[in-house]
């Protein structure tokens, strides 16, 4: 099947649908200039996971751990979303019904003016207490003093889900809530490595309850093998042809 056949099918389909879910991960943001994890050029080719972004490298070194998540917040400050986020905030509007689950913390998809999205891993702009785990929002770029402190003195952590880390309960709950009435018509999964076992159960899930199931993706994943079509591109090129198309 061609490009232009997969597009005019997803449109059709699209028309005919009234519930989508979208999940998202690094890959939806790689063309606003934030590096993904995996990638060629990802965080995780130079830099260790465990030292980063797990609870035993914060509490060896957490000015380590802040230095690279302030890093992170002043890039991510400088970047805009790009067409794939603005695309998905317009289909939104199309629907009753639709909700994107991120992987990603960047909170691009809110600055897109999407409505529905839940952050699995958290996002970079809260931090939490490591005391009595009150989150706080902070968007200070750079942050003054690190490793940053609560007022009570204890150390404040980002609030992302690190390696090790189950996911939030409440946010877990909104997409399982979603997806188990089983009418969800239409999903995109686009941008994610999709190395997670969460995120592969929630495509099989929604797929053995007959959603069509789209991935766009540089590359081929584990969930390539169940989508009714793959579409190996970027995102913030697929994503505003189907929406040019449909809206
Ligand atoms: P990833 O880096 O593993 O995968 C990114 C995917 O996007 C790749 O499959 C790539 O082919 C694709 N991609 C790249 N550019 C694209 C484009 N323009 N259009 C479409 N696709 C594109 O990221 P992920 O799948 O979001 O995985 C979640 C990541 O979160 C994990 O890699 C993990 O390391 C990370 N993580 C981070 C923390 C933390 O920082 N605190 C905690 C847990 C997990």
């Amino acid at each position: 099947m061609n490009y232009n056949e997969k597009v005019k099918i997803c449109v059709d389909r699209l028309k005919h649908s009234k519930k989508i879910f979208v999940i998202t991960g690094a890959g939806v943001s790689a063309e606003s200039g934030i590096p993904t994890f995996r990638g060629k050029d990802g965080y995780w080719k130079n830099q260790s996971p465990q030292k980063l972004a797990s609870p035993e490298g914060f509490a060896e070194d957490p000015k380590l751990v802040w230095e690279w998540y302030d890093y992170r917040r002043r890039l991510i400050k400088g970047c805009e979303p790009n067409p794939a986020h603005y695309s998905l905030s317009k289909l939104e509007r199309k629907y009753d019904h639709f909700l994107i689950a991120t992987q990603n913390v960047d909170g691009l998809h809110q600055r897109a003016s999407s409505l529905n999205v839940v952050e699995i891993h958290g996002s970079i702009w809260e931090v939490k207490c490591t005391k009595d785990g009150k989150v706080e929002k902070n968007t200070e770029t750079p942050l003054k003093e690190l490793p940053l402190r609560c007022s009570c003195g204890a150390l404040m952590r980002p609030n992302v889900v690190w390696f090790g880390e189950t996911l939030p309960e409440k946010q877990l709950r909104e997409i399982y809530d979603f997806i188990k009435t089983g009418d969800v018509d239409f999903t995109f999964i686009i941008g994610t490595s999709a190395l997670f076992y969460y995120i592969i159960d929630w495509a099989q899930t929604v797929k053995n309850y007959g959603s069509f199931l789209v991935e766009i993706n540089l590359d081929n994943t584990a969930i390539s093998s169940i989508a009714d079509i793959v579409f190996l591109n970027q995102a913030g090129i697929i994503l505003p042809e189907i929406t040019k198309q449909f809206i």
